[in-house]
């Protein structure tokens, strides 16, 4: 089965076909989170969906070596234009964690005993709270970590390298030192500047060029020139180079970091669509330069944004959400990983609590479903029978992700597998290993039911049947047109934390998850 994945570079969708002669071995970086504070669910569902493609190709028989950074310095608060402004994000952490602990903001265990000063420190304790999050959330590579560190490499460990990239940028003319002795790349000594965006040195010039300040324009050749190492003695971190003491530049981080573990050319690379420009296309100049390869990743993977309730997810309305955040609302983490990861990763996803309650039901459902084979394998281990619906619906379910990572597709597959069985029944004359294994098989890329499957929100718990009689009463209520006692019903179920829905199919009953 081949897969079929849309390809940023150039747009259209394509054949995957690693690079490996052997076809069997993969190439995978992924930008991952600047640990200047708490990963959002943003960030999130984009870090999840590069794990779900990664465990997509891993289920197709390729095997992946998934790179997935941590920037710990150099990503400034303005990364929106091709020379980034503004502050260090670790220095805004610092800063941050200062004015708290001068007015006792911070409680014990949130940073409190973590030195301001120390943006070494401030990384380490993001860093830890990261992996915790990520490995609630099943994120492979976070796991992998333990083992191999260098599969989450960070730039202040690669510093030497950085500099070796610049020295060579500066070799091929494809970078210079600039009057105020920062080196910049040159972009119009690389052609395919703007390939990957559209945003060539022409456009920028026109447009974007504007949102430079006047007295760094007059030192740069173009103003889409971007900068590699900035001599910068009072930086929140800083390094001898040859250039001064100073810091390096973001998107030479992650061209560096990538070359350095996989190698001058990979198959696969993933961000944000906010990463397509400036920092994926500056990667490619930079990495294209310095290797004289026409090519740094062969697909270039990006994700489209996560929106929370219809609304751009920002602090200042309350709709700003970390993991943790989620998890003391009572999600589970299943419930939160089915979430970010149900709508495909091209279109802009919207979390809402409806939904998270909604993804907690379809798990419910799965987990039940797996039970119920287990119990089934233990009482006759022996039996034998044909192939059973989820062992049919496998081909269907991998045909979905082959089409462009489809994980609704997926989804609705293996819904319409399960719902051929009937839980209080028995299954009857069918293979059951057969239909366990398909079901793991599953799992394995939607990577649910091995994560914590029960929170708040998860029905579990109900009493299902109690529940099921009041909608049976209240629909009887409804039709003889006592309003009254509906209604009364409806709040007993409120009472029970049991939310309910009417619509043309019938009324669906949800736990709510506050
Ligand atoms: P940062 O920690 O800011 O470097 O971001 C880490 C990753 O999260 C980047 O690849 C961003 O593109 C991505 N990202 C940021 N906000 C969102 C969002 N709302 N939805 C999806 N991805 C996001
Ligand atoms: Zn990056």
């Amino acid at each position: 089965m081949m897969l079929r994945l849309y390809n940023t570079l150039f747009k259209r969708e394509e054949e995957f076909v690693p690079l490996d002669p052997a076809g069997r071995r993969v190439t995978f970086y992924s930008c991952g989170p600047t640990v200047y504070d708490y990963a959002h669910i943003g960030n999130f569902r984009s870090f999840l969906s590069a794990d779900v493609l990664r465990r997509t190709l891993e289920l197709l028989g390729f095997s992946v070596k998934h790179v997935m950074n941590i920037t710990d310095v150099g990503h400034m608060t303005d990364d929106t234009s091709p020379d980034a402004t503004g502050e260090d994000r670790m220095q805004v952490a610092s800063r941050r964690l200062l004015e708290a602990k001068k007015e006792g903001r911070l409680p014990p265990g949130a940073g409190s005993d973590i030195d301001p000063n120390d943006p070494y420190a401030i990384a380490d304790f993001y860093v830890t709270a990261f992996l915790e999050d990520a490995r609630t959330l099943g994120l492979k590579v976070a796991k992998e970590v333990q083992k191999h560190p260098e599969l989450m490499p960070r730039p202040t460990e690669y510093i030497p390298q950085m500099i070796a990239m610049v020295k060579r940028l500066i070799d091929r003319g494809h970078a210079y030192v600039a009057a105020d002795g920062v080196v910049y790349f040159d972009v119009q000594s690389f052609a395919e500047y703007g390939r990957l965006s559209g945003n060539t040195p022409d456009a920028i010039r026109s447009g974007e060029g504007g949102r430079v300040d006047e007295a760094t324009q007059a030192l740069k050749k173009h103003p889409a020139d971007f900068m590699l190492w900035k001599r910068d003695p009072h930086h929140v971190m800083k390094w001898p180079s040859p250039w001064g003491e100073g810091y390096p530049g973001w998107h030479l981080e992650c061209s560096v970091m990538a070359q350095s573990l996989l190698g001058d050319q990979i198959d696969l690379h993933s961000g944000g669509e906010d990463n397509i420009f400036p920092h994926h296309e500056c990667e490619i100049a930079q990495t294209c330069s310095a290797t004289g390869r026409p090519l740094f990743a062969r697909f270039w993977f990006h994700t489209r944004f996560l929106i929370v309730e219809s609304e751009k997810m920002s602090k200042s309305k309350g709709n700003f959400f970390t993991v943790r955040d989620l998890l003391e609302r009572g999600a589970s983490p299943a419930a939160i990983r089915l979430e970010l990861i149900k709508t495909h990763y091209r279109s802009n996803a919207n979390f809402t609590f409806q939904g998270l309650t909604d993804s907690q039901r379809m798990i419910d459902r799965w987990v039940k479903l797996q039970r119920w084979l287990e119990a089934s394998r233990s009482k006759s281990p022996a039996a034998s029978g044909s192939a059973g619906p989820l062992h049919e619906t496998l081909p269907a379910f991998k045909q979905a992700l082959c089409a462009d990572v489809n994980v609704a597709g997926a989804i609705g597959a293996l819904n319409e597998a399960a719902g051929r069985y009937n839980l209080s029944d028995s299954p009857g004359r069918v293979d059951i290993g057969l239909e366990l294994d398909a079901l793991n098989q599953m799992n394995s890329v939607l990577g649910v039911l091995d994560l914590q499957t029960q929170g708040q929100a998860s029905t579990a718990d109900v009493d299902v049947k109690l529940v099921e009689s009041k909608i049976a009463e209240r629909n009887r209520a409804r039709k003889s047109k006592d309003f009254k006692r509906a209604d009364q019903l409806r709040d007993e179920l409120l009472a029970m934390n049991i939310e309910i829905k009417d619509s043309a199919q019938g009324t669906t009953w949800s736990k709510i998850v506050r």
